[in-house]
């Protein structure tokens, strides 16, 4: 599903990952933990193909095709989700009005028939089920005046619709309530499927008390330094990312 070779990558002339590399099959829900600073959101950003980021060596396959090659709506197409840490808020823009937008665009590029707008609430109806959300957030602006919890709710919303073959959810480091946590857990319980994969990243491993990840990544100073089961979030929690240090690879 997702290969990442030897990914090292620059913000503004300083390099951030030196590196990194993981793979995530199809269905596996893998977690990204790390200190502050570590290049968590920088990973995100450069698999979603935002501005900014000079990936200086390296590769990333996504489903088969060289993700990096491809942009940022090409690679939504393609079936990757990001949720981003700091959602954009779109004033007088209709939430329902804008995903369906958003759905269709990808739908078109993958020559798929676009959905009217009764086809649309039909599957908007059943999303609401499947993730138990009311339908309170669907007439208002995107993301307009939401609560840290509506933007989440609204995130794995979008998420439902979507569809897509791997998500991306980076969690802000601080700031979430454990009801907004429990909304972004129920809702990637709800949508795992066999085919579906997660790529989880988060600082705190209360998250992952609600979410089982298939696996655990350490990310620090740009480079994935530990690799376990999700026993490896248990440690961190009990050791903190200090316990880390003599375990880390000597710089190259
Ligand atoms: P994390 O998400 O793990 O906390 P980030 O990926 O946000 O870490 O940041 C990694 C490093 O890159 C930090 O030192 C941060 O200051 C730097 N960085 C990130 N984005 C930018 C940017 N746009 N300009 C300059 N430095 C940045
Ligand atoms: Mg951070
Ligand atoms: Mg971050």
């Amino acid at each position: 599903m997702l290969k990442i070779e030897n990914l090292h990558a620059s913000v503004a002339g300083k390099e951030i990952l030196k590196g990194l590399s993981l793979e995530v099959k199809p269905g596996e829900v893998h977690a990204i933990m790390g200190p502050n600073g570590a290049g968590k959101s920088t990973l995100g950003n450069i698999l979603a193909g935002r501005d900014g980021y000079e990936v200086t060596a390296g590769s990333v396959e996504f489903d088969g095709r060289a993700l990096l090659e491809l942009e940022p709506e090409e690679r939504a197409a393609a079936g990757l989700f990001l949720a981003f840490q700091y959602p954009v808020e779109i004033p007088g823009v209709n939430n329902t009005y804008f995903l369906r937008a958003a759905l269709n665009a990808q739908r078109k590029a993958r020559d798929q028939e676009e959905l009217d707008s009764m086809q649309f609430l039909k599957l908007v109806r059943e999303k609401l089920a499947v993730l138990h959300l009311k339908d309170e957030l669907l007439h208002r602006g995107v993301n307009e005046g939401f609560s840290g919890g509506e933007k989440k709710r609204n995130e794995i919303f979008q998420l439902a619709v979507l569809e897509p073959k791997l998500a991306i959810l980076d969690e802000t480091d601080s700031g979430l309530d454990i009801d907004a946590l429990k909304t972004v857990a129920d809702g990637v319980n709800a949508l795992r499927t066999a085919e579906r994969s997660f790529l989880v990243i988060t600082h705190y491993q209360r998250l992952l008390e609600y979410i089982r990840p298939d696996v655990v990544h350490v990310l620090a100073d740009g480079r994935i330094v530990q690799t376990g089961g999700p026993e490896l979030a248990l440690e961190l929690e009990k050791h903190g990312y200090a316990w880390l240090k003599d375990r880390m690879a000597p710089e190259k």
